[in-house]
């Protein structure tokens, strides 16, 4: 079966920067995915588009089609208290902000003096991103993943109905 809209595909892969850093991988346990549901970054999923199983390939992602451009007009300072509600603040740490367009995701990049500076980038924005990908297995979905939208059982989701 090869890979097309609402198939399930599990896949082995490593990921790396542009200087051979690995910055994740599925480490023996595939990741299950729901093909053409948005579960995988768009560059990737367009990448396996018609593989089968057994079959590997090595693609660079531009950050366009990954997680997107560094923007730098998500990069803000606020004063400390604008965070109440956070314990200790510590750079690295990982908040959500209520901004005009909903909850976003924030990491404290820098604090000097009362002043955090907050970045809503995506950690992985700004980055080319190389995949070696190894497809294990593609199969039909159920019904019941279709209609949640993402895959069931062993590399999926885990959960009662
Ligand atoms: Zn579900």
């Amino acid at each position: 079966m090869q890979i097309s809209q609402d198939a399930v595909v599990s896949i082995h892969y490593t990921l790396t920067d542009d200087t051979g850093k690995k910055l994740d991988s599925s480490d023996g346990t595939p990741l299950a995915y729901l093909h053409g549901n948005g579960n995988l970054i768009p560059g990737l999923e367009r990448e396996l588009e018609g593989k089968a199983a057994g079959d590997k390939l090595n693609v660079k992602i531009a950050a366009a089609d990954a997680y997107g451009e560094y923007d730098k007009s998500l990069v803000q300072r606020v004063p400390r208290r604008a965070l109440k509600g956070v314990g200790n603040v510590s750079v690295g740490m990982q908040l959500h902000t209520q901004s005009a367009h909903g909850v976003r995701a924030v990491t404290v990049t820098q604090i000097v003096g009362d002043m955090v500076t907050i970045d809503g980038n995506h950690p992985l924005a700004g980055q080319n991103l190389n995949f070696d990908v190894e497809v294990a297995e593609v199969r039909v979905a159920t019904e019941e993943e279709l209609a949640h939208g993402h895959v069931h059982g062993p590399g999926g989701h885990d959960h009662d109905h």
